[in-house]
């Protein structure tokens, strides 16, 4: 049995939601939330954002991932995108990017973009997720979400493969993540399993506006 979700709670921020964007679970009820950066259990050991407690993403984004839920339930009734990370604001990726200060830089720009080149997510326009299957349960993905191993990164998949440290079950359940994203045209990262974006860098600076703060995510911008 299907039960829609509630939003009571979340109204009050809603309204004041930057009309450039949209909560993901209002675009597709289907799709789940399990926001890495709202608690402590993430790579930095802390909570990252203090206001941000849904998913956003610009609405023709979230239009898109709305037809990848779609598709998916098509062949694959019960399962459900679940949405690890979206809208991400510049100061965040600067703490994080801060964070990750130990690794060499070509290493660092592998997980986390320099935020002074800015982040697909600092639009809104860039998400993080994976699939749970009809039970609920995450598909096994051979590496966990933010794993910076190389095991995480799709480019080595065929040589994980082939060493058996990736089973085929394991590069089977990302293609299909893959292939359901690449059908609405968006671009996986060739280091993390878990990482899409809406389009490239350049179109997504012309088209989108960049959210530095939690602050501008709630705050409609005065006319000028
Ligand atoms: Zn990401």
């Amino acid at each position: 049995m299907v039960v829609p979700t509630k939003k009571k709670d979340g109204q009050a921020l809603d309204a004041k939601l930057h009309p450039d964007l949209v909560d993901i679970q209002q675009s597709h009820s289907q799709i789940q939330i399990e926001l890495k950066y709202t608690t402590s259990a993430n790579f930095l050991g802390e909570k990252l954002y203090s206001k941000i407690d849904k998913a956003y993403l610009q609405k023709d984004v979230a239009a898109r991932l709305a037809r990848v839920q779609k598709a998916l339930q098509q062949t694959h009734p019960g399962y459900q995108l679940l949405i690890y990370d979206a809208l991400r604001p510049v100061t965040v990726q600067q703490k994080m990017w801060d964070a990750l200060d130990s690794l060499r830089p070509v290493e660092r720009a592998k997980f986390v973009s320099n935020p002074k080149n800015l982040s697909l997510h600092n639009m809104g326009a860039a998400l993080d997720l994976t699939i749970l299957d009809a039970k609920g349960n995450p598909l096994d993905m051979g590496a966990g979400f933010d794993d910076i191993r190389h095991i995480a990164y799709p480019i080595y998949e065929d040589s994980f493969l082939r060493t058996g440290q990736l089973t085929p079950l394991q590069v089977q359940n990302r293609k299909l993540l893959r292939s359901a994203m690449q059908a609405q045209g968006f671009r996986q990262l060739p280091t993390e399993w878990w990482h899409y974006n809406a389009c490239s860098r350049e179109e997504a600076k012309s088209k989108y506006k960049v959210f530095y703060t939690e602050n501008d995510i709630f705050t409609t911008p005065t006319s000028n």
